[in-house]
């Protein structure tokens, strides 16, 4: 159950407008059955088409040779609209980051990234198209919300990517995606239901879903406290991300605007009830700001507000948006602000900034094709 909207919440709602075509990857496994035996079709068709689309990972339905010809017509036709078309694809890190700009059916942008390492792939997706929560040094923040995306919107990027990976269209050799993170465009609270559903699809075994591992998806967040405790309730222990970016209240009213209305005592709260559901650790992401929120006694304030908890904080160079006067913080002052917080104890990690020279980070493709 989802908690109902407060008194003036509808401020974060998305206009209605330019709603998708219904698609397979909106329904659930029973609601496919359904809509099979709407087509005529028998239900157990519902469970083959699910694992060709979701775990084959094959959307030419003419290789579906499980299913009569006819039957695979049908379904394509009725239930598998295009949602996704590619505008540009980008690559940098000799191939094993690639950044992909998708046009939706109603010509709104949206971005998803695929980052190859080692020992995992990670998508990056994108949640919303555009972001009402207004931070003013995220791209995505400056241009306002356009409209949430619909749970199969959501799903198509990660199925994009795994496709691309299981063709061997991305350098390294075929692969799996092994890990999501909703820290595209968009606040992904903002559009609960249909992150919740989209969860379901990428986390959920075969055939009603993908059955990436919950330890490998994460949901970052500006911190919508009523939807960090419903999230608490979904029984999914996703990793939460909370994009604090600043220790005390008055300098995050400015860098997060939502934190007037939840503050930082507030959202660290739900937080903590969130990790002690789940016994997940929760990921506190932290874009250091040359001059802004650097200072060591910013990095003591945090290292007081997160010490003895289940935490790992993600220190993120920040990377500038055009036109912004800001820019990431000297490295002497970085290295200060992690030797802070590791003496009391408090984990931490200055994430690498991959796909930086192709505005790999934060909305910037979509602001720069827009212009
Ligand atoms: N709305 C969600 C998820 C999308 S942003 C959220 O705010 O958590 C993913 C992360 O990138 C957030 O922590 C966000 O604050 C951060 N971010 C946005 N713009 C950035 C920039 N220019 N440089 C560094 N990090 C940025």
């Amino acid at each position: 159950m989802t908690t109902p909207p407060l008194p003036g919440e509808l401020v974060f709602e998305a206009p209605r407008r330019g709603k998708p075509a219904k698609h397979l990857m909106d329904l659930d496994l029973a609601a496919r059955k359904e809509a099979f035996k709407e087509l005529g079709l028998p239900g157990f068709r519902a469970d083959q088409v699910s694992r060709q689309w979701l775990n084959r990972l094959s959307d030419n339905p003419e290789e579906w040779t499980d299913l009569p010809a006819d039957a695979r017509g049908t379904v394509k036709e009725a239930l598998l609209p295009t949602l996704l078309t590619p505008v540009r694809t980008i690559a940098c890190d000799e191939g094993q980051t690639v950044k992909t700009l998708w046009r939706l059916h109603d010509g709104a942008l949206i971005e998803s990234v695929l980052m190859r390492y080692p020992d995992r792939v990670t998508m990056c997706i994108s949640s919303q198209a555009g972001c009402g929560m207004n931070c003013p040094f995220c791209a995505t923040g400056q241009g306002g919300l356009q409209r949430n995306l619909s749970t199969a919107e959501i799903v198509e990027q990660v199925l994009a990517g795994a496709r691309a990976l299981e063709r061997d269209e991305i350098a390294g050799g075929p692969g799996r995606v092994s890990n999501i993170v909703f820290m595209g465009m968009g606040e992904p609270l903002a559009n609960y239901n249909a992150v919740i559903d989209s969860l379901h699809r990428i986390n959920d075994p075969a055939p009603a879903g993908m059955g990436i591992g919950a330890r490998g998806i994460t949901v970052s967040t500006v911190g919508l406290v009523p939807r960090i405790r419903d999230l608490a309730n979904e029984g999914m222990a996703v990793t939460l991300a909370l994009s604090l970016h600043a220790p005390d209240d008055e300098l995050r009213d400015t860098l997060v605007p939502i934190n007037t209305r939840y503050p930082i005592a507030e959202v660290l709260d739900a937080c903590w009830e969130y990790v002690d559901k789940t016994h997940r650790r929760l990921s506190i992401e932290y874009a250091l700001i040359k001059g802004i929120n650097d200072q060591a006694f910013r990095a003591e304030k945090l290292a007081r507000l997160l010490e003895g908890e289940l935490v790992h904080v993600n220190l993120i160079p920040l990377n500038p948006t055009p036109g912004s006067q800001w820019t990431a913080s000297l490295p002497r002052d970085e290295a200060a602000f992690v030797r802070i917080l590791r003496n009391r104890g408090v984990r931490v990690t200055v994430r690498d900034t991959r796909g930086r020279e192709i505005d790999g980070a934060c909305g910037q493709l979509a602001a720069a094709t827009v212009e």
